[in-house]
């Protein structure tokens, strides 16, 4: 019997009435023979009440416990799902993340799987069982606590699920009907693709585009799940997330991604020898700051300046390690200035490999609209600039208009 995994997010389940909407498409497949693993997130809302209260009680919560508390949402929603369903004569039961066991790193907040045993599911799946409703987002550790998978994890969980039981396909069910040319809410000419490939898609996510989480798509492309993107308000045919020869629609630019809370880092006059760099980003990394791009000036005098690049919130602690690298005589520097307003614009496309040019384009037309660029870094298939804050709904919709996205390939 072929088995369908079905996840849905929080607005997808916000209230009694969507989680009735949802339970009703799973509904239909059931009754085209599919088993189901259905995947939900917590309601609309909860995850960020739940994160708001344990900051508001701990700000340096324990991570054991913002677990234990920021995992309830799914709880809530996977047993709701699952008596919705009863009352639709499916047999369907809840399992949470413990009980199949989903199993995980003790990286609290962060926990990547590790396994999921198929025997508690498939052992039901035998006995009768048609949907098992799993709570997505959240996991064991090996210490036997839970743990969650960072925001935005239960896609990760519905795709872990698909890789580990064969599904035939991975449906992610969202507010929006499909991956766009860049959030629709930034611009109204967004574009719903088709098709996209793993490689687009997890360079937009990676850069920003929360519509899928960033892991969810490795483990795709890892485990090669055929993964789609569609909204549960409706019967739209969504976007396929699948491999670059399945795409016929040839086009330079895919999307572009846009990460919001950013910040740049620069530390002045800093000592300009061999191992300064090592000095500088050892202590970050130790630190557990997420660096991202980094640019090394020239260096004049034997003194160089050194900026870097990263999430707005590890200014703090990235500061900190710098200046305690400095006292403790490992690096020397005049100055840190940090910059707390940037974002980053990223433009990402397969056909970058092969045609020159793009980032002149890219460059041109946000100069034109007078947006200066702060730092630039590009791989093979992506472009990224920051620039500040203020600029990214229009540096957005400037390089929108620039690559002609409204437009079909
Ligand atoms: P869910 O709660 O279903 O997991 P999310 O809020 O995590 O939904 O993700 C869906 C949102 O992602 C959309 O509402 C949209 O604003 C945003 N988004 C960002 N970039 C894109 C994109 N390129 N295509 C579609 N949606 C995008
Ligand atoms: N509820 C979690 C969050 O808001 C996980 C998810 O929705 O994917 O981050
Ligand atoms: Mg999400």
């Amino acid at each position: 019997m072929s088995l369908l995994v079905m996840k849905f997010g929080g607005t997808s389940v916000a209230d009694l009435a969507r989680i009735r909407n949802a339970a009703g498409k799973v509904l239909r497949e059931v009754e085209a023979g599919h088993r189901v693993i259905v995947v939900v997130s917590a309601m609309a809302g909860r995850t960020n009440e739940l994160v708001g209260w344990v900051n508001e009680v701990s700000a340096l919560s324990d991570a054991r416990e913002y677990d234990a508390v920021v995992s309830s949402g799914e709880n809530v929603t996977a047993g709701l799902m699952a008596l919705t369903l009863q009352e639709m004569q499916v047999e369907a039961r809840s399992w949470q993340g413990w009980q199949v066991p989903l199993e995980t790193t003790s990286a609290h907040g962060a926990a990547r799987i590790l396994a999921i045993p198929r025997e508690r599911i498939d052992a039901r799946f035998a006995a009768g069982m048609q949907v098992a409703v799993i709570a997505g987002f959240q996991g064991i550790s090996p210490e036997g606590r839970i743990t969650t998978l960072g925001r935005g994890g239960s896609d990760t969980s519905a795709v872990a699920f698909a890789a580990a039981f064969g599904a035939e396909r991975c449906d992610i069910y969202t507010d929006v009907d499909g991956v766009y040319t860049t959030d629709p809410r930034i611009t109204g000419k967004a574009r719903k693709l088709d098709r996209i490939s793993y490689e687009e898609m997890l360079e937009l996510a990676s850069l920003g585009a929360k519509v899928l989480q960033t892991r969810s798509v490795e483990l795709a492309m890892r485990y090669r799940v055929r993964l789609q993107v569609l909204s549960s308000f409706g019967d739209a045919p969504g976007t396929l997330v699948c491999d670059e020869e399945d795409i016929m629609e040839s086009r330079i630019i895919s999307g572009i991604a846009h990460s919001r809370d950013e910040a740049k880092v620069t530390l002045l006059s800093v000592e300009d020898r061999p191992g300064i760099a090592a000095a500088i980003f050892g202590p970050l990394g130790e630190a557990g700051v997420n660096v991202d791009m980094i640019v090394q000036n020239i260096s004049e005098e034997g003194r160089t300046d050194m900026t870097f690049s990263c999430p707005v919130d590890q200014v703090t602690r990235a500061e900190k390690a710098l200046r305690a690298a400095a006292a403790e005589g490992g690096l020397a520097f005049a100055n840190v200035v940090t910059d707390t307003d940037v974002a980053k614009i990223s433009v990402v496309g397969i056909g970058m490999r092969s045609h020159a040019g793009v980032a002149a384009r890219m460059f041109r037309a946000l100069a034109d609209e007078g947006i200066n660029i702060k730092v630039i870094t590009t791989s093979e298939i992506k472009i990224s600039v920051l620039v500040d804050r203020k600029y990214m709904e229009l540096a957005v919709q400037t390089l929108h208009d620039a690559f002609e996205l409204d437009k079909a390939g």
